[in-house]
């Protein structure tokens, strides 16, 4: 383990975005040498600005569907637009950011015998039919609906990782991450805790999609860093998949009424048509990695919720001036 702790190079594909600005962020600060790697797709040279001045920061603009010749220790594979709006924009994209992106990751480490990482997802349960989720359960997944290009193409990435795994003996690591919320969200990516902080503080109506029982359990970005950091440093017979989310569980129309009563909003909620294939009900069994890496979320959702507002706050401040 105590090697781990030395100066290494690391790489983040889907750096600049959301999760990877924060993941990026905490490798520099942990004192490592770190390669961002990006197509700006959904992510943006702003989220990472703080980070350019810094010697041991590099950004480098590069499709993770093409081959890509680095020398680096570790890789972090992070690409591929998370939020459904953005996935769906253009799905066959979305496919080979994943599997092809997840080929030539897997290929570079291979060549560098690099300890490698996935963001893997919750998707890969579908509208899951066992509940609570463990690792072990194989999921609901429709092949052929609109969701199906971001669920399968992570499933198939998760496919490659374990057969690079079985047949070139790489060093992987698999993270199956549940929704994560925090700053750099994008302001209108259609995701529900930007959506719903967005909508409060602008006074617009709240969306809620279908009825609002559906559930999610929602990881501060802080916590999920920390979980994935610890999983790339974790012994090498712990491959996961492993689940990394905060297992509180609420239903939509909860999470709306706290936004509301955080931001003192008078907002009026509004009900819309459920998307397809929405799933009904999602919860983390975080056993595993309560067990494997000592971990479990620390933030509640009110601290989290009060951090994000901030964060919105003060975008909006910025992009709502009047032209
Ligand atoms: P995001 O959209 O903010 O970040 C994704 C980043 O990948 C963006 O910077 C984007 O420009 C980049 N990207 C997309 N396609 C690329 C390509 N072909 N080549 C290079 N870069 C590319 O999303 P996020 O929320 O930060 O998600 C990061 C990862 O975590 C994704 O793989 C996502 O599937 C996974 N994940 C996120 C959540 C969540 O709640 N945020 C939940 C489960 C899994
Ligand atoms: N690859 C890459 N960088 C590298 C090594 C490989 O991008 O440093 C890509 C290359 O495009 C290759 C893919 O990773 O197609 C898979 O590599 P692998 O060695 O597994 O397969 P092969 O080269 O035999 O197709
Ligand atoms: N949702 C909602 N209003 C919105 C955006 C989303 O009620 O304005 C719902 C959505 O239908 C889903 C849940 O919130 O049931 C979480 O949506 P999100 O897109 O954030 O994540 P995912 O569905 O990928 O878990």
């Amino acid at each position: 383990m105590a090697s781990y702790a030395l100066r290494k190079r690391v790489m983040v594909t889907g750096g600049a975005g959301f999760l990877g600005s924060h993941l990026c962020e905490r490798l520099v600060s942990d004192g490592h040498d770190v390669l961002c790697v990006d197509n700006f797709f959904t992510g943006t040279r702003d989220n990472v600005a703080h980070l350019l001045g810094n010697p041991r920061f590099e950004l480098m603009r590069h499709d993770v569907t093409f081959p890509l010749y680095v020398e680096v220790d570790e890789i972090y594979n992070l690409a591929c637009p998370a939020s459904p709006v953005h996935y769906q924009h253009d799905p066959v994209q979305t496919t080979k950011t994943s599997v092809h992106g997840a080929i030539n990751m897997l290929g570079l480490a291979k060549r560098l015998r690099a300890r490698i990482l996935q963001a893997s997802t919750s998707e890969v349960y579908g509208d899951p039919q066992v509940h609570p989720q463990t690792e072990d359960y194989w999921g609901h997944v429709n092949p052929i609906g609109a969701r199906s290009c971001y669920d399968e193409g992570k499933r198939c990435a998760e496919t490659l990782f374990f057969d690079y795994w079985r047949q070139s003996r790489l060093q992987i690591k698999v993270a199956r991450i549940f929704n994560t919320y925090g700053p750099r969200m994008h302001p209108n990516d259609g995701r529900v805790v930007s959506n719903f902080i967005v909508q409060a503080l602008r006074g617009q109506d709240i969306t809620i999609f279908g009825e609002g029982t559906q559930t999610r359990s929602f990881c501060y970005v802080d916590d999920l860093i920390d979980g994935l950091v610890r999983l790339m440093a974790s012994p090498e017979d712990i491959t996961g998949p492993i689940n990394l989310g905060n297992p509180r569980e609420m239903t939509m129309l909860e999470l709306a009424q706290q936004v509301i009563a955080l931001t003192g909003s008078r907002s009026q909620l509004v009900f819309k048509p459920l998307p397809s294939d929405d799933p009904r009900q999602r919860n983390p069994d975080i056993t595993r990695a309560r067990q494997q890496l000592s971990w479990e979320p620390q933030v509640a959702l009110d601290a989290g919720l009060a951090r994000t507002v901030n964060y919105f706050t003060g975008l909006l401040q910025r992009i709502d001036l009047p032209a």
